[in-house]
């Protein structure tokens, strides 16, 4: 669910893990996305799955979350 309505895609930059969640298909089980558990954390500005690939691209240190992008995530 988005925290805010501008912004879909939420950036994890917590040092042991980095990675991005899609708020739109956040998994809230036990284990799962844990977003609220997240305190160090920014937006990708463009919510389209375009803007996603493409910052995804341009900062290769971050992964898709295993649960809400599996399509993104490289294990
Ligand atoms: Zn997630």
């Amino acid at each position: 669910m988005r925290r805010d309505q501008r912004y879909r895609f939420l950036i994890n930059d917590n040092p042991v893990r980095l990675e991005v969640h899609d708020l739109d298909n956040e998994q809230t089980g036990p284990n799962e996305c844990q977003i609220n558990e997240i305190r160090n954390y920014r937006y990708i500005i463009d919510t389209s799955i375009n803007g996603l690939v493409n910052w995804l691209t341009a900062n290769p240190q971050y992964d898709g979350c295993a649960y809400c992008l599996s399509g993104y995530n490289t294990g």
